[in-house]
């Protein structure tokens, strides 16, 4: 199927999400709320776009939309730079400090000076990215929790939660790096909890908490598991291949 992304024809399967055919092609869409790891939430809507659809235009947030037909689609026109710099002013309105955001604030032509202006120290806009990497992790230890200006993520009273494994996948895919993640003399702390970490038996990079691969040791229904970081386990996987197809 060929779909039409400004002016440039690119083939797409169907059901496929208008975000990923962009990407695919070059062609950039602004987006915070989307990882490739972790689909949806469509929650920041910057990424929306404008589609034509048989004659008829709709504004669509593009991680969220399956493509099914031929259509028209426009990343960039007057109308979508509207919505994305009202989108921006709120965003700024809630976190006036923080850096992605004012770079993008700049970029839309948002001013510095607006009427609302919220704390100083916020950098969280609440597109639940964090909430949704905790999820597939198997721990739902954060949420969203409070209302309206007082809303925010935090773990259930704000205590340490018993099921956070210190796994960091909160942190890794936020993206303003709101939250806070400390590592100090072999202890990670994250969400007032701390975390003691475990080196990679190869290198010697602190590279998990404890918590975290007892957890993995459990999934795995495995009595030892290696102790190795990512890199080490790639060059690893790579010399017992080597060893396997060059005897
Ligand atoms: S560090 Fe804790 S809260 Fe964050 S994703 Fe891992 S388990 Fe969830």
């Amino acid at each position: 199927m060929k779909i039409i992304i400004d002016g440039k024809v690119c083939i797409a399967q169907k059901g496929e999400m208008l975000l990923q055919i962009a990407k695919r092609n070059n062609i950039f869409i602004p987006t915070l709320c989307h990882s490739e790891a972790l689909p949806g939430p469509g929650s920041c809507r910057l990424c929306v776009v404008e589609i034509e659809d048989g004659g008829r235009k709709s504004i669509v947030a593009s991680c969220i939309y399956p493509v099914r037909r031929e259509i028209k689609v426009f990343t960039d026109s007057e109308k979508i730079k509207a919505i994305r710099k009202d989108l921006l002013m709120l965003l700024y309105a809630r976190t006036p400090e923080d850096e992605t955001i004012n770079n993008l604030r700049k970029e839309y032509g948002v001013p510095d000076k607006i009427r609302f202006s919220g704390d100083k120290e916020e950098h969280c806009i609440l597109c639940g990215l964090c909430v949704k990497a905790c999820e597939e992790m198997g721990s739902n230890s954060i949420s969203t929790i409070m209302r309206g200006v007082t809303k925010k993520v935090s773990t259930p009273y704000d205590e340490p939660s018993s099921s956070c494994i210190g796994c960091g996948s909160c942190a890794y895919v936020c993206p303003t790096d709101a939250i806070e993640m400390i590592e100090r003399d072999g202890i990670r702390t994250i969400w007032n909890k701390d975390f003691e970490l475990v080196k990679c038996e190869k290198c010697g990079k602190a590279f998990a908490t404890k918590d975290q691969l007892e957890y993995n040791r459990k999934k795995l229904s495995e009595n030892h598991l290696d102790v190795y970081c990512e890199t080490c386990k790639r060059v690893i996987t790579g010399e017992k291949l080597r060893d396997i197809y060059q005897p």
